[in-house]
């Protein structure tokens, strides 16, 4: 089993959490310090200029081919979230949690459940 450092990448950038200072962790993400500190500045840059504009969704100032560039960085965040969600269930099946407890905190069956979550092994 890998050290669980080594698999912790940043939502943002995808670095390692091995190649940062400190990897902050939220619900199936995670955010390091140098994502911390762009945000800093953008936060500050917004202040300056005292925008109120919303910009989101990012993909009202975005081109085909730059909305095509940033899919797989979706996708990437994705398989990120699928995975540690998994890892979070192997966790609580290691606790004798049922399948059924799982799938009613999940919004899922029990059967939905252990189909997706069920050890591969
Ligand atoms: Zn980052």
């Amino acid at each position: 089993m890998p050290d669980w450092k080594d698999k912790i990448r940043c939502s943002f950038c995808h670095k390692k959490s091995t190649d940062v200072s400190k990897v902050i962790a939220g619900p199936g993400v995670h955010i390091c310090d140098e994502c911390i500190g762009l945000c800093n500045s953008i936060l500050e840059e917004e202040r300056l200029v005292a925008s109120t504009a919303p910009r989101l969704p990012m993909w009202e100032t975005m081109s085909a081919e730059q909305i095509l560039e940033h899919l797989p960085k979706i996708a990437a965040v994705q398989a990120q979230v699928d995975d540690n969600l998994r890892d979070w269930v192997a966790h609580l099946r290691t606790k004798d949690v049922s399948w059924e407890r799982i799938g009613a905190s999940l919004g899922m069956t029990r059967q939905s459940a252990w189909e997706r979550f069920k050890s591969e092994t």
